[in-house]
């Protein structure tokens, strides 16, 4: 039985709904609806006008209804008279094809219909900065090597344990948190769960770290490269594979190399296959090109990968396998939306088990050092139109994303470009005024 909302709002003291679904770009859109009138909702959904979110729809489409998932729902716990739910997309009676929780449901469908259960945990790294967006907010922040810096973490204590308590209130199991590689930078882990429960919290965790960074008077971004010369949030995600009951990890066999089974190497193969496509979905933005292919950092390293290769547990490419039974996809940044991404994940990895894909030769050596020396390892897009072309070209993965999704994603991606494309920069004034 789906929690009935209107009951759970009498038990824990719910005064209002936020029902939120999440649209292409990755903007997290809301109605506050009264717990008096949930009731409703939950049967019928609350209306929005579709064309005003980046959906790809017009004016005259009628009214989209968000469809609370009851699954979903979470308590705000610096707000507990809020509770969060997550909605799926309906027009007409039907499931909005090209919404990102609906085109992830249907992924995770078609995984059931094999009998297989895809779990991922993803990493997703912030900046605390100033409330305007220019600079870090913590001034004495600026060590070379700031990564796991113990004073720079503590000075950010009162923001980082009260989103790690509210995680622990959650049941989401946190485990760590630090302060990473670029100054103001800082990471939070908790632990895997099937692809659309950490899709969601992955949402939540968004809402929260901005939510709870501003009561504090800071801003927290996940921008890919926020910073030219910091190191850029990245958001790896570690996946395995399951037995339909989700008990039996299918990815793992300790007879196999670095201990992944066949499935296991041609789900990767399949990553490996559609990583330069699937770019324009996990690296979303004009700014994530500033991320992966970037020069050196200040600390040393980018730690994002440029070039389409995987290796065992060597953080210096786009797939790691840490340990035996999941992989660690490198390549998802900040911007990336939490269910495309899942969705992605899913759709290459399928296609490669269907199609057997072997992921190729395994490199073990440092690649920002030895990059050059392998030779044929496709270079990932040097900028979105390059990913949104390599998408669009991607037969396959655009039919197993769903026709609908991918040109919406596609119409709606390049009029971002264009509109970049036709922004006026100061380099250009730099670099050509007198030519
Ligand atoms: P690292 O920084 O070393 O890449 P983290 O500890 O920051 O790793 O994050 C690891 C993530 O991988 C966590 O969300 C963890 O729960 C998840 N994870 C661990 N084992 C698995 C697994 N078998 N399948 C999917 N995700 C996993
Ligand atoms: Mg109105
Ligand atoms: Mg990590
Ligand atoms: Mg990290
Ligand atoms: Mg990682």
């Amino acid at each position: 039985m789906p929690t009935d909302l209107s009951q759970y709002a009498k038990k824990n003291g719910v005064k209002y709904f936020m029902i939120s679904f999440t649209d292409l770009f990755g903007g997290q859109r809301a109605k506050l609806v009264p717990a008096q009138a949930i009731g409703d909702m939950q049967k019928d959904g609350a209306g929005f006008a579709g064309f005003a979110t980046w959906l790809d729809l017009t004016p005259a489409h009628p009214d989209m209804l968000a469809v609370p998932d009851p699954n979903s729902v979470i308590q705000l716990p610096w707000k507990p008279e809020v509770a969060w739910v997550a909605a799926n997309c309906v027009m007409d009676d039907k499931s909005v094809a090209q919404a990102p929780r609906d085109t992830l449901n249907r992924l995770v469908a078609e995984a059931a219909q094999e009998g297989l259960r895809v779990k991922t945990g993803v990493e997703p790294e912030f900046f605390l900065i100033s409330p305007d967006g220019t600079a870090i907010s913590d001034p004495a922040d600026t060590a070379a090597k700031p990564c796991y810096d113990q004073q720079a973490v503590m000075r950010r204590y009162d923001v980082i344990a009260e989103i790690c308590d509210h995680m622990l209130a959650l049941g989401w199991q946190p485990y760590q948190n630090d302060h990473e590689d670029a100054n103001g930078q800082f990471e939070m882990n908790w632990a895997f769960d099937d692809v659309l429960a950490t899709a969601d919290k992955h949402s939540f965790f968004k809402f929260m770290v901005r939510s709870i960074a501003e009561k504090h008077g800071l801003r927290a971004t996940f921008m890919p490269k926020p910073f030219p010369g910091l190191t850029g949030n990245g958001c790896h995600a570690h996946i395995s594979v399951w037995d339909k009951a989700g008990k039996v990890n299918v990815f793992a066999d300790p007879k196999m190399e670095l201990g992944l089974s066949a499935k296991g190497r041609n789900f990767l193969g399949g990553i490996m296959k559609h990583a330069s496509a699937f770019a324009a979905i996990t690296n979303p933005t004009v700014n994530s090109y500033k991320r992966i292919n970037a020069p050196r950092t200040i600390s040393g390293a980018t730690w994002a990968p440029n070039t389409v290769t995987w290796t065992g547990n060597n953080r210096t490419h786009m797939v790691r396998v840490p340990g035996p039974g999941r992989f660690e996809l490198r390549l998802p940044d900040g911007a990336a939306n939490p269910y495309l991404m899942q969705a992605v994940i899913i759709a290459a990895g399928l296609d490669g088990i269907r199609s057997k894909a072997d992921p190729g030769k395994r490199y073990d050596i440092d690649m920002y050092q030895l990059g050059h020396t392998v030779k044929g390892a496709p270079k990932l897009p040097l900028n979105l139109l390059d990913a949104l072309r390599d998408f669009d070209k991607d037969k396959s993965l655009k039919a197993a994303l769903g026709e609908e999704f991918s040109s919406a994603y596609l119409k709606l991606k390049h009029q971002e470009w264009n509109s970049y494309a036709s922004h006026f920069t100061q380099w250009e004034r730099d670099h050509t005024l007198d030519i």
